[in-house]
């Protein structure tokens, strides 16, 4: 039987329902079954942020640098998901991704690919036009890498039976509940939010575009900033679906953590493209005329910012460009699939990355968690965050369990 938190004091209270914040919670009640945990969310609903808005792939985890937490968490995070979605009849489908060199510039880079995921221990298939033609058979390439083991799924879904999970665990899910301060007392750490306080023996934070603002009021400095990169998408129209079987990738700009404008089917049926990934006006700006004054003004008083954009400055006004102009937006879609014109593109909603960014400039490129002994706060978990959610959530839920072990609130 739940511990409830009769005392006043949870064992853990964790900020963000998104799918990190909700798998965390899951992971340490499964772990724990007596703890009581209270998940407090802004929103009145979960996954409104960039768990409801992204690609709904589940990343094979080819791209990162083996050993990092986003190479293993990736992997055995995907694998995890797919179990999850299967054991909770969650719609998905291992239908594979090819990632295409449109020239032969792009042959070296989609080389190195292939052995970053040997090296990764994927399964990974080099192949002439002939070959990917049979997987899609409209694609645009000189060459292709097919990796069979992306897939997509909903994330939402996903979210929504975690929250149906924890509420019968008897964890309290506080929506449209801000936490607007961090304290901490001889009985933990105070959780101060617009519906009253908290008091918890051990804090995790997972605040998506929020990350940095919540590590800082808990006393902790990330030494990073969000700076929010929007992500736009168009939908294919229906006439045009049939140009995409499954997820068509190109090879990625290693100087970024994007990957570039992709084709991607949705398990709900049509075709995404996008993202791009422009400045957005304000962390939940998903609109050009979504401006928010303090926090622009926020990211354009950050040296890093001015620092990543005297180095990016021309593929930064590329994006801006391709933003504003539904051609050019067709025209990187055309490298991939000659036959998609403008008109084919539908707008869809954009989703906006919480990236961190460091001082020097440099974009923090693996999942980054930060902690003392009563709390941990997720400072950057971009993608594939989503797809490998089960896994930082048992991460982090062990970190808990060990800091709730410190103060006797759990057995050794
Ligand atoms: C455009 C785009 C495409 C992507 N595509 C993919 C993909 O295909 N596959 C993949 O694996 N990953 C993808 N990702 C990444 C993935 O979506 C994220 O890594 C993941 O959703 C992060 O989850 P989260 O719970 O950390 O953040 P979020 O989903 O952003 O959740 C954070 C939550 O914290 C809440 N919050 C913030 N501040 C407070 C506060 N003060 N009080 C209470 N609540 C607060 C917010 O309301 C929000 O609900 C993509 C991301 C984007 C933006």
């Amino acid at each position: 039987m739940r511990r409830g938190s009769e005392d006043g004091v949870y064992d853990c209270v964790i900020v963000g329902g998104g799918i990190v914040g909700l798998a965390t919670a899951y992971r340490l009640t499964e772990a724990q079954p007596g703890v009581s945990v209270a998940v407090v969310e802004k929103e009145p609903a979960p996954a409104r942020h960039q768990t409801g808005r992204n690609s709904g792939v589940l990343h094979s985890g080819i791209y990162y640098q083996p050993g990092s937490l986003k190479a293993v968490m990736c992997r055995t995070g995907r694998d995890s998901m797919v179990a999850f979605a299967q054991a909770h009849d969650i719609a998905h489908d291992v239908c594979g991704k090819l990632i295409v060199a449109t020239d032969d510039s792009e042959l070296p880079g989609l080389h190195r690919l292939h052995q970053r995921g040997t090296e990764n221990g994927l399964k990974v298939e080099l192949m002439v036009p002939a070959q990917a033609a049979e997987y899609e058979p409209h694609v645009n390439c000189v060459a292709a890498l097919r990796v069979p083991s992306t897939g997509i799924i909903d994330y939402v879904a996903v979210t929504e039976t975690l929250a149906r999970i924890l509420s019968d665990r008897g964890v309290e899910l506080r929506l449209g509940t801000e936490v607007v301060d961090l304290t901490s007392d001889g009985h933990g750490e105070r959780v101060v939010t617009t519906d009253g306080e908290l008091t918890t023996r051990f804090l995790v934070t997972c605040a998506g575009q929020y990350s940095d603002r919540l590590a800082r009021l808990g006393g902790l400095d990330p030494e990073v900033q969000i700076v929010p990169f929007r992500g736009e998408y168009f939908e294919l129209r229906p006439e045009k679906h049939h140009l995409v079987r499954s997820l068509i990738y190109p090879v990625p700009d290693p100087a970024f953590p994007f990957l570039g404008v992709h084709l991607t089917t949705m398990i709900g049926g049509g075709v995404h493209a996008g993202p791009n990934a422009v400045l957005a006006l304000g962390r939940e700006g998903y609109r050009w005329r979504d401006v928010n004054p303090a926090e622009l003004a926020e990211t354009l008083r950050y040296p890093g910012f001015w620092k990543l954009a005297a180095e990016h400055w021309r593929s930064g006004l590329d994006e801006m460009v391709r933003s504003w102009s539904r051609q050019r937006f067709a025209r990187s879609l055309q490298r991939l699939v000659s036959d998609i014109e403008a008109d084919d593109l539908i707008p869809a909603p954009a989703g906006i990355r919480a990236q961190a960014l460091r001082p020097d400039g440099g974009l923090v490129d693996d999942f980054l968690l930060i902690e003392d002994t009563r709390s941990l706060h997720v400072a950057n978990a971009p993608s594939p965050a989503a797809t490998a959610s089960l896994e930082i959530g048992r991460h982090i839920a062990d970190r808990a369990i060990d800091g709730l072990r410190r103060v006797g609130a759990v057995d050794n």
